[in-house]
């Protein structure tokens, strides 16, 4: 059985006083459930989160990492940085990632790879962009930044690694794929690692979906055989929408 999880991507949002104030309305509402639930703040105040969550299943992990294990990297953070603070679980490859700082495949497969050789956990992002889908090639770009980042793994990091597949069209627009898109991209993205790797992998690997995850949209897209979960942005910053999320699944 794969696990299912709920995470908040809080982006640059929330400074220490609120996400002190999010987390422990968060705890307070927190539904039962046997998802593990993440909620990634912003770095600068990930110690303070661990601190908030001491006494809570609520998982704290990072929005990003550098490949680098130290050094000359001005305004970078390295795993074992996050680490030290007790963070193990990182985001790599967020579009926002790639869009505004230019993180490409290459870049990512580096990050990727560091992040393993420390035993983290990875979520890894893809997805892709409105026009590759108006011109069908959705499932070719996905392909390619499966294949680009994560192929050259060996076959034991799969346990390491949870997918999170986010078409850009859909983050921060309100806009969301169907539950039956997503579905029908988790089982081309099961398809790919088979292929790739084994069948075995494929069905233990945990496929996120994200995009415009609301409280109204989550039930139907959770239903689907393929989809394990959530990345959720903009509904992860209010307790009750994160919380009515995470009783979805
Ligand atoms: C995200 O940025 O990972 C995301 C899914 O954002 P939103 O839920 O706001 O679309």
């Amino acid at each position: 059985m794969r696990g299912k999880i709920v995470a908040g991507n809080w982006k640059m949002n929330k400074n220490l006083a609120e996400t002190e104030a999010l987390l422990t309305e968060l705890s307070a509402k927190l539904p039962d459930t046997t998802a593990e639930v993440m909620v990634a703040p912003t770095f600068v105040n990930l110690v303070a989160a661990k601190h908030s969550l001491e006494s809570s299943t609520i998982e704290v992990i990072a929005q990003n990492m550098h490949f680098a294990e130290s050094g000359a990297y001005t305004g970078e953070i390295s795993a074992d940085m996050l680490l030290n603070i007790g963070v193990d679980t990182v985001i790599i490859g967020h579009s926002e990632r790639r869009a505004y700082f230019g993180e490409t495949d290459e870049i990512l497969e580096k990050k990727v790879k560091a992040a393993l050789a420390k035993n983290m956990r990875v979520m890894f992002c893809f997805g892709e962009e409105l026009a590759d889908r108006k011109s069908e090639n959705h499932f070719n770009v996905v392909e390619s930044q499966i294949k680009n980042a994560l192929f050259s793994l060996d076959a034991s990091a799969w346990s390491k690694i949870v997918l999170a597949y986010e078409p850009v069209w859909a983050i921060g627009t309100g806009e969301t794929a169907s539950a039956e898109q997503a579905q029908e991209m988790h089982a081309f993205i099961r398809k790919t690692i088979t292929d790739g790797f084994d069948a075995a992998i494929a069905n233990k690997v945990s496929i996120l979906y994200g995009g415009s995850v609301k409280p109204g949209n989550a039930s139907e897209i959770f239903s689907k055989p393929d989809v394990d979960g959530g990345l959720i942005g903009g509904a992860a910053l209010v307790a009750d929408d994160f919380a009515a999320i995470i009783k979805a699944i």
